[in-house]
This record gives structure tokens, sequence and C-alpha cells, in this order.
């Protein structure tokens, strides 16, 4: 005889119920269940389980926080294929597509709530979709991962050099000698040090990122960004995974890259360029470069030609991003730049 289904025996294993079960040398694809849509179809999310034989950190990868950001999936995608769990002490887990409505809708963020939900951290188990995929990741990474890393990309407008971010999480957070190691294995153009209340930064809730609120909990947490969203982007999905290979021989779960990292260039200070006329963006400087005091990022020119605004620093600057896209508008970005700096060679 059939019973009927309660919501009990209906509930899906959350993601660190599944990690725990996940059998030991084995690779598994499974879903975490956050809810449905109107028509039925299930709202779920992959988990990819990469449990070694060996005793060993938990390492989490984030992806597609922003449903528009392809490739940090893609390097998750081949940095798992190319795992030899037999060979693996501790546990890589992932949610490469941590924000699948928006990505299936090509958009950046929740279609259904129009939330960002780098913005939604912990998230809730009752509240609106943005803030239930939230939790459905964070609940996981809470319970099980130590490591943790946050796959983003630039807005699909901008080019950049893969660069690397993490925040300053005050006391209790893992010391800056101990994230920037981790994140020096990702040869990133640069690390920004970031405080969720500079008014440098973009408006909104920053502190409700992924990274930050692992950081609060005592987890090593970073983003790094890989190139410009809605595209894929070979080289930024090798160094992506390059950089894996390496954080994962540096954290002790693989045989480790005889190579040591360069210094890494931490930025301290960064800002957005706004234009302030609208017309045509065109570039004068390339991401992934230091620009002298005085040489134009750009020029903002009308149609017939005329130069309306030419874009330059009183200083050098280091230019993280820079805007492909030349359709601006009045307070439209149309450069990433770091302001202060300094190379760090490590402890
Ligand atoms: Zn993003």
């Amino acid at each position: 005889m059939n019973l009927p289904l309660t919501p009990e025996t209906q509930r899906r294993a959350n993601a660190s119920e599944q990690v725990e079960r996940a059998a030991s040398g084995e690779f598994t694809h499974s879903t975490l269940q956050v809810g449905t849509m109107a028509s039925g179809q299930p709202i779920t999310l992959p988990l990819l389980v990469a449990k070694g034989r060996a005793e060993g950190p938990v390492l989490w990868l984030n992806g597609a926080v922003h449903g528009d950001e392809i490739n940090g999936i893609l390097a998750i995608s081949d940095f798992m294929a190319g795992l030899d769990c037999n060979n693996l002490a501790g546990t890589v887990v992932a949610t490469p597509i941590s924000n699948p409505t928006a990505l299936d809708a090509r958009r950046k963020r929740v279609p259904q709530d129009d939330q960002d939900l780098d913005q939604s951290f912990p998230g809730s188990d009752a509240g609106m979709l943005a803030q239930l995929l939230a939790h459905a990741v964070f609940d996981g990474i809470r319970q099980s991962a130590d490591v943790v890393v946050n796959f983003h990309t630039m807005n699909p407008l901008f080019s950049s050099m893969p660069y690397a971010v993490y925040k300053d999480a005050g006391d209790g957070a893992p010391g800056e000698s101990d994230i920037l190691g981790a994140v020096s294995q990702f040869s990133p153009f640069v690390a920004c040090r970031m405080s969720v209340t500079s008014a440098s930064e973009l408006p909104g809730n920053n502190a409700g990122a992924l990274d930050y609120q692992c950081l609060k909990l005592g987890k090593l947490a970073f983003m790094i960004e890989l190139g410009a969203g809605s595209q894929q982007q070979p080289d930024c999905i090798r160094s992506g995974v390059d950089g894996l290979q390496r954080l994962a021989g540096h954290l002790g779960m693989i045989s480790a890259n005889a190579t040591k990292p360069g210094p890494i260039r931490r930025v301290t200070r960064r800002t957005h360029v706004f234009g302030h006329q609208g017309g045509f963006f065109r570039q004068h400087a390339a991401a992934g470069t230091t620009l002298p005091a005085g040489q134009p990022l750009g020029l903002i020119q009308d149609v017939a030609g005329n130069i309306l605004e030419t874009i330059t620093f009183s200083q050098d600057v280091q230019v993280i991003g820079i805007r492909n896209d030349p359709v601006v508008h009045s307070g439209d970005r149309v450069g990433f730049v770091g302001l202060e700096w300094d190379d760090w060679h490590g402890q």
C-alpha cells in the first residue's frame, strides 16, 4: 500500500547531510531542493561532492551567485572533473549554479524577486526566493565547509584580468596573511581588500556577501573574479582551474604543485569610475595594466567626434576593469581602478 507523502518524507536531504552521506573515494552529482515554481517545476540547484579517501579539509566552491557569470561554473566543472577521489585528502563540495533561476533567465539577479543573491546571505528558510537560495547554500557551508571560494565575473560590458576580492571582517575572522596565502594560488592581477561599509563601493547590502558571512563564522573565504559575464573566456576558465589545483595543493588535499606563487598586488583602496557626459566611451587603456598619472583611461565623444570628456587621474592607478560597451549615459560606469596598493610577498 502506498502511504501519502508527508512534508517530512518529501523533504530532500540538505547540503550537509548529502556531504556527510557521500561515499569516500566517489564523485556524486545530486541536487538541493529549494522550492517550486507555480507550474510545479522544482527549484533546485546542483550539488557536486568529491570525497577523498583520506581525512582533510572541506573546500566549498560556489559559482553563478549572479546568474550571468559563467566562467566560474565552467572552471568548477573542469576542476572537479579532473579530481581523483582516490588521491584526495578531504572533500571538495561545489554549488556551481547557486542562482539557478537567474542563470536560466540569463540575468544577474533572481528574476522572481529581483534580489541580488550575493547581498542575501546568510539567507532564511522563510523568506523571499533569494533568501531561500542563500539559506540552502549557506546552511551547508556553515555546517561543513572550512574554505570557501565564491566565483564571480565582472559585468558583461566590461573586460578585466582575473582578480580577487577579500573582505575586512574584524575579530574572529581568519587573518589577512592566511587569506592572501590562499588567494595568491590564483595569481590574480590584484587582490582587493574591501570594507563592506566603504562609501566607494556600489550601494547595496554588501554585508550580505557570501564570503563576508563565511569570514564572520571564522571560515577562510574570498571571491575570484574570472573575466566578464555572459560569455565563456577560455583563458579565464583555465586560470580558475589552475588556481583551484594550486589551492587544493596548498591546503594539502592533493599533491602540491612545486611552483610557489609570486608576490601579490594588494589593493587597499579602489573606486568605480563614472562618466558625466552621455556619448561614446573610447578606451585608451587596457585592463590589467598600471595607468600613469595624467594619461587617459578613455574619452567620451559625441557622434560628430567632438571630445566631451577626458577621463584621467592625478595619480597612477591599477586598471582592474574597463568598459567595452561604448554606449554611455551620464552616470554610467566606465572603469574600475585601484588607487592604493602594495606588493605582498608572503609570510
Ligand atoms: Zn558577481
